[in-house]
């Protein structure tokens, strides 16, 4: 197949999985109820800046009192600011206010169907803008928020814009925005990528083994970011090995780092790789994890029973330890969180550990 077959193929199927994943696992949030463009837009203004939990609460009381765009444009800005209590930020209530006022003056109460008529009203940036247009007309084009800036990085192992090179970096992550986008389908397409942000791929604890984009993905994890002053980035990998125990169940790899280490000696780890790139293929999850001035990020790969002889490095005693006794073990802090996050440890509960997403800023 020609290169440009595969790419065609490979989009094609990461839209296909996204598309399905979404279909499942979206939340059942009031503005998703409605595709009425006003009632789309009163969302994106609220969700700027504020938790999706709050946005759910004070949304139904605004569209209760405020159910039509003339109805808004209609009321006085004290009643408005009323209903935006508890939003914050007030300046978007009084920019939605002024935005209503100017279309049913001038536009019969009809919201512009494109992005780029949007972008020219009060209070409407270019994710703003983007969001409706494709959600409320199906128009396509990109939405790219901090969540999707983030998926889009792990899942093409980019990263993450710092203070140098951020332009060009965000002009990659919207090339790729706008190359992944379904055609079709842009607003559920936009909707699922971020809601994949906001549930699965989080900037912590990343649930890539229920992830739709993991056999695809380039980090498998937490992507490298710029390190803030005076810390420093290492990589290196560690090798988990899972086997059936005699009977208690599963039995994981672990060694014990010798006495005579400086840092955590004595506490029990999943062995180190000889080789700290680990192929694509082999790449299980990325976990940062720091120490003091150290970000590490931790490539894991899955070792089979045979080859840990000769993929690990063998530092102090190694044992096969059936996974309930290893949760109370000295665990290093980076092994328990591996341990949680491949869902081996008891405790690991996948709803527990879904966020709350925080929007990002227009
Ligand atoms: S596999 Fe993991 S890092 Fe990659 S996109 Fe999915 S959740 Fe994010």
């Amino acid at each position: 197949m020609a290169k440009q077959d595969r790419e065609r193929a490979k989009t094609a199927s990461l839209r296909r999985e996204l598309l399905a994943w979404y279909r499942h696992n979206r939340r059942d949030l009031p503005w998703r109820r409605n595709a009425d463009p006003y009632a789309i837009w009163v969302s994106e203004i609220m969700l700027q800046q504020t938790r999706v939990a709050v946005v759910v609460e004070r949304y139904q009381a605004f569209m209760a009192r405020f159910p039509t765009l003339l109805s808004l444009a209609l009321a006085s800005e004290q009643d408005v600011l009323a209903l935006w209590s508890g939003l914050g930020y007030y300046r978007r209530a009084r920019m939605l206010h002024k935005a209503a006022h100017f279309l049913a003056s001038q536009h019969q109460c009809n919201l512009p169907g494109t992005a780029e008529e949007l972008r020219t009203l009060p209070g409407i940036g270019v994710y703003t803008a983007a969001a409706i247009a494709s959600i409320a007309h199906g128009e396509a084009v990109a939405v790219v928020d901090g969540n999707v800036e983030r998926v889009l990085c792990r899942l093409a192992g980019w990263e993450a814009v710092g203070r140098t090179g951020g332009a060009a970096l965000r002009r990659k992550i919207e090339g790729l925005a706008a190359s992944l986008l379904d055609p079709e389908q842009p607003g559920d397409f936009n909707q699922a990528l971020m809601e994949l942000g906001a549930l699965v791929c989080t900037p912590r604890n990343p649930q890539c083994l229920v992830c739709p984009w993991a056999a695809d993905c380039a980090t498998r994890g937490e992507h490298k970011t710029r390190p803030r002053p005076g810390m420093v980035s290492r990589e290196v990998a560690h090798g988990l090995s899972v086997r059936m125990g005699q009977g208690s169940g599963r039995e994981v790899l672990l060694e014990q780092r010798p006495a005579s280490c400086t840092v955590m000696p004595g506490l029990w780890e999943l062995p180190a790789l000889l080789d700290a790139a680990v192929p694509e293929d082999k790449l299980r999850m990325t976990v940062r994890h720091a120490i003091m001035q150290v970000n590490y990020y931790v490539r894991i790969r899955a070792v089979f029973e045979d080859d840990a002889e000769a993929l690990t490095v063998s530092g102090g005693e190694r044992r096969w330890v059936p996974l309930n006794e290893a949760a109370r073990m000295a665990l290093t802090g980076l092994t328990r969180k591996v341990l949680h996050r491949a869902h081996l440890l008891p405790t690991a509960q996948l709803d527990a550990i879904a966020p709350e997403p925080v929007p990002d800023v227009v």
